[in-house]
């Protein structure tokens, strides 16, 4: 966690301001919440602890982790960041702000963010994810020390303070038009990912993934629409090999796991190898 980038974070019962008290956050009524080892802090509120849906397992998180560094999905992350590293030099350093990531995962885009603007020789902003998966986090956290990570339940609020963010990043992640609204500074991004049509189909149809939903994107845009107006759209679209390991590990990894068999699985692990198609829809939105 970043001592600098505290200033954002409003504490997830009273939104009060947090700041940083010993080892722990503190707002201005008490509300008090740990900074694990790993450096990431649990946001998440009580009545939300119980939830069933908890986000994704230890396995979900490692499954991910391992698929993500074989690279196959670096120009999906290079594709956000392009966007990204672009609003941030049109916004200027009178304009500073954070970039989150509402749904992180395991820290993934962000860490290739930081690379890519280190690489242009820009000094990032304070970069922080958000997931409701303590595992997820805590990996993020041990990954990417120089990220600022929290576990927090977007449906329950996210716990920075409004219009904080100069970028909203959401990859594969829930939405919420109005929270996400609420994030984004004037003149802001929101860069949101979704499957396109054609996503993993070769191994959808080996194995049995979740379905993508047909006109993803133009339900996305109609969700969002009270809130923001499209402003850039790519549709990126490529093929990639994966043999057996990869191919279980994206089947774990996904919305799949909840349900997917253990047959389904082994078949996966079996594969000798097997080209998948890539396609994602990475679309910027500007609030209206
Ligand atoms: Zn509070």
């Amino acid at each position: 966690m970043q001592a600098a980038c505290v200033r954002f974070l409003v504490c997830p019962v009273c939104r009060g301001a947090l700041r940083p008290a010993g080892a722990a956050l503190r707002c201005p009524a008490g509300h008090t919440f740990d900074v694990a080892r790993e450096g990431y802090a649990n946001l998440l509120v009580t009545r939300h602890r119980r939830t069933r849906m908890v986000g994704d397992t230890a396995a979900m998180v490692a499954a991910r982790a391992s698929f993500l560094a074989r690279g196959h999905y670096a120009r999906l992350a290079d594709a956000v960041a392009e966007l990204v590293a672009r609003q941030l030099r049109e916004r200027g350093a009178a304009a500073p702000g954070c970039v989150v990531d509402v749904g992180c995962g395991t820290g993934y885009h962000l860490g290739r963010l930081r690379d890519r603007l280190l690489a242009d020789g820009a000094a990032p902003p304070c970069l922080i994810g958000t997931d409701v998966s303590k595992h997820a986090v805590r990996r993020a956290a041990r990954d990417h020390p120089d990220a600022t990570f929290l576990v927090a339940d977007t449906r329950a609020g996210v716990p920075l303070a409004d219009h904080a963010a100069a970028a909203v990043l959401d990859v594969f992640a829930p939405r919420d038009g109005a929270e996400l609204a609420r994030l984004l500074a004037a003149g802001g991004l929101l860069v949101v990912v979704t499957p396109g049509p054609r996503h993993l189909a070769e191994l959808a149809e080996r194995v049995g993934l979740v379905g993508i939903q047909p006109e993803k994107r133009r339900a996305v845009a109609e969700s969002l629409a009270p809130w923001f107006r499209p402003r850039q759209e790519r549709r990126l679209r490529y093929r990639f090999e994966v043999a057996g390991p990869a191919a279980a590990e994206l089947a774990r990894m996904g919305p799949s796991a909840w349900h997917l068999a253990p047959a389904a699985l082994a078949a996966a692990e079996r594969l000798e190898r097997l080209t998948v198609t890539a396609d994602f829809q990475v679309d910027g939105y500007a609030p209206r």
